[in-house]
């Protein structure tokens, strides 16, 4: 077994990952960035090494940096998490190269796999059907109208390496087919560095329905049930479910046979998760996650494995034969994923911030995975998931009564969050009838109603704290505990840096007689919709700030002539910078 693994990651899953490997009596080392310093990960971990950068390219994507720091880490092992580079084949290899384990597939199935079409071909030859569409690059309008002649309209446009609900566009009518293709091309390009597009069916009411599989190295595999991600927005889940509501046996065991079919057919090894489409009583293959998935508590509370762990254990080499499915499809377990959003008017925007209060929910049947406790920051340069709530009973219902009482009971003050609308999902008839869909939160549900902050702050008692400093020695840090009260002063162990050189001082101090569009988050720039002297209406896209992984728009709340525009694409903004003076 190994002696101690690196965390490439943050957030939620380093704690996750950091937990097992402590009761599996794994030392744990994490890497960080600039704004993760002072992490719940970092502060948890046995050891921390500095990767340098605020954003994703600079930090938790930087290949050489994670390299250097499993180097020093002198690890034995690299747990990837999710996202970042867990689906990188070529940093799997470099970390094979050198001479470290890699906690996951082989380089080559993650290639496979990793390429949609590529994905669709393998189960095609592994005889699962994939959701009706072309298996290979499609270039011009007349393929989609030709596709479409067949299977009808709506027809997805799909970039063959998207992800994260990004990379397709939904065509309606012959007319958009042109337009759809650039612009598919266009954002495949920018997002992920390809620009190769595939067709499917746009399905009109289907399900997300996942198959969760282990293989181990001698070629054992097992199937540990499914889970239902049905409820998304934005083509993002939201909250998942193990098992999937109403469905039978038969297609249950059929489904797990697919997956084991296609995992075993690209030499898969270690965990993998095989999505589909389900409607009307079929499934068909999407595409798969070889890496865990954010939902896999579901799985384990369902299964009583912890998957962690068994990644762990097979890619130290050990035998998964005696491991027993042990899937019980009586029990009923549910994901509730808490991030940091706004979603009045069904708008679901990013918020980061500070969480100045973090109350935990409890009780029998109730677990909470979090990235984040009271007084920490989400960062704008990661994702927005603040912590993972799970239920789970001995059947569906008590699961969802246990979660809506959680939910309840969870307190996040300081940041606005989703938590009103997970009440609304599990409250509502259509979701307990087991009658909705992947379109069902965005078609069906009413969210402007829905308030995002938390309103009530019971005052806690400040007394004596435990509090940490931190030192960063060459890039390593340390944790020291002091217990003070909360009025003491804490030396500042680190001097205060900026993170980035965020905003240039025009941006905050301009003269109060212009009218001014200001930036309403932290995040990056990626696109300025405006030039000086333009005319523009209120209403009007001013520009496009990413933010936690998310675009948004940001528009111009009166009319005017644009006089001056302080920001370039690529800059990062603090929430309040002006973007644009008019008059
Ligand atoms: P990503 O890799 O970005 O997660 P997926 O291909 O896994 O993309 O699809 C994500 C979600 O988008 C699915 O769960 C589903 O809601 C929707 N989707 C994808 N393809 C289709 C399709 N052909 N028809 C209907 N919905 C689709």
């Amino acid at each position: 077994m190994f002696s101690k693994i690196l965390i490439a990651n943050r957030g939620e899953i380093a704690v996750r990952i950091i937990r097992t490997c402590k009761e599996m009596g794994i030392a744990t080392a994490v890497v960080y960035s600039e704004p993760d310093r002072n992490s719940m990960a970092t502060r948890m971990a046995d050891e921390a090494y500095f990767i340098g950068g605020s954003s994703a390219s600079q930090s938790y994507l930087n290949v050489d940096s994670v390299l250097l720091a499993l180097s020093r880490s002198q690890a034995d092992a690299l747990h990837p998490g999710y996202g970042f580079l867990s689906e990188n084949a070529d940093f799997a290899q470099a970390v094979a190269d050198a001479g470290k384990v890699f906690i996951g597939p082989s380089p080559s199935a993650m290639k496979v796999m990793g390429d949609k079409i590529s994905a669709r071909k393998t189960a095609e030859e592994a005889g699962v059907q994939g959701v009706p569409g072309r298996s290979h690059c499609v270039n011009s309008a007349q393929d989609v109208i030709d596709f479409a002649q067949e299977v009808d309209w709506p027809v997805a446009i799909k970039a063959a390496y998207g992800g994260g609900g990004r990379g397709m566009k939904v065509i309606n009518s012959a007319s958009e087919a042109e337009s759809g293709i650039e612009s598919t091309q266009r954002e495949a390009l920018a997002s992920f560095g390809r620009s190769e597009i595939y067709l499917e069916k746009y399905l009109s009411w289907p399900r997300h329905i996942e198959a969760q599989i282990a293989i181990d190295k001698f070629g054992n595999g097992i199937f540990l049930g499914e889970r239902d991600c049905s409820c998304q927005r934005r083509h993002q889940k939201l909250l998942e479910e193990c098992p999937a509501p109403g469905l039978s046996p038969k297609v249950r065991q059929a489904m797990g046979q697919a997956a084991l079919k296609i995992a075993k057919h690209c030499g898969y090894e270690n965990l993998g998760t095989i999505e589909f489409l389900y409607e009307k009583d079929k499934f068909y293959f999407l595409e798969m996650n070889t890496r865990l998935q954010v939902e896999h508590p579901v799985t384990e509370m369902t299964t009583g494995l912890d998957l962690v762990r068994l990644q762990i254990e097979i890619a130290a080499g050990q035998s998964i034969k005696d491991k027993k499915a042990t899937f019980d499809p009586n029990m009923h377990s549910i994901e509730c994923r808490i991030n940091a959003e706004d979603v009045s008017g069904g708008l679901f925007s990013p918020t980061p911030g500070t969480i100045t209060q973090f109350d935990t929910p409890g009780g029998l049947g109730i677990r909470l995975d979090a990235g984040y406790q009271s007084g920490d920051s989400l960062p704008s340069f990661y994702d927005n998931l603040v912590a993972k709530l799970i239920s789970w009973g001995p059947n569906r219902q008590i699961a969802i009564k246990r979660m809506l009482q959680a939910l309840t009971e969870i307190k996040i003050q300081g940041i606005k969050t989703n938590i009103e609308a997970h009440k609304a999902i599990l409250d509502h008839k259509d979701f307990q009838d087991n009658n909705y869909s992947t379109k069902w939160v965005e078609e069906k549900l009413n969210f402007s109603n829905i308030s995002s902050l938390e309103t009530t702050s019971p005052n806690k008692q400040l007394a004596l704290q435990e509090q940490q400093i931190q030192a960063e020695v060459n890039g390593k840090l340390f944790n020291v505990k002091l217990w003070i009260s909360p009025n003491s002063q804490l030396p500042q162990a680190i001097p205060a840096q900026a993170s980035k050189p965020l905003s240039r001082s025009s941006r905050k101090h301009h003269g109060s007689a212009s009218k001014t569009v200001i930036a309403p988050m932290q995040g990056v720039i990626t696109k300025i919709a405006v030039e000086v002297g333009q005319s523009i209406a209120q209403g009007e896209i001013i520009c496009v700030l990413e933010a936690m992984k998310m675009e948004n728009n940001v528009l111009a709340d009166q009319n005017g002539v644009v006089k001056e525009i302080l920001v370039s694409v690529g800059d990062s903004l603090s929430n309040g910078d002006t973007i644009i003076i008019f008059e």
